[in-house]
């Protein structure tokens, strides 16, 4: 954990271009973004993946997010956006930091997401329905 890049930005041990900050979450730019504006949001503790944040902090988080897209969409009048958080080395997550992504969206920017959707043959939806909601936990 020590070794976390993203831990040392949060020690202000290692550089980088704040955008804001709260008692537990922090939002800088992302230093090699996919369009200018890529923005960062993460807890200021380190948790790897999203799932183990608790919530108290993912709503903190949740609101930064909220400011952040405004910001960026007042400031830099992008087409639309995306937000989204890899968790996971399956998923591309690469630092191993939990964060989310708002990248600013443009016409013809270049930037694809490659999805190849399948579907669900008879009854299998509810089947996945039924094994996500048992697992819910209050
Ligand atoms: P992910 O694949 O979701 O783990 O994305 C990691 C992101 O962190 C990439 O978009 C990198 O460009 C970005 N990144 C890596 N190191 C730094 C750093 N020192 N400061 C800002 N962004 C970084
Ligand atoms: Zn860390």
């Amino acid at each position: 954990m020590n070794d976390c890049i993203f831990c040392k930005i949060v020690a202000k041990e290692a550089p980088a271009e704040i955008i804001f900050e709260t008692d537990k979450t922090l939002a800088f730019l992302d230093i090699n973004p996919i369009n200018y504006g890529h923005t960062l949001i993460i807890p200021k503790e380190h948790y790897r993946e999203f799932h183990e944040i608790p919530d108290e902090v993912s709503q903190e988080l949740i609101v930064v997010i909220s400011k952040i897209s405004r910001a960026i969409l007042e400031s830099l009048k992008p087409h639309g956006y995306n937000i989204f958080t890899n968790n996971g080395r399956f998923a591309g997550q690469a630092i191993m930091h939990c964060h989310f992504h708002i990248v600013p969206r443009f016409i013809n920017d270049g930037f694809k997401f490659r999805p190849h959707p399948k579907s669900y043959r008879k009854d299998e939806m509810q089947l996945y329905g039924n094994l996500i909601r048992e697992k819910i936990k209050n």
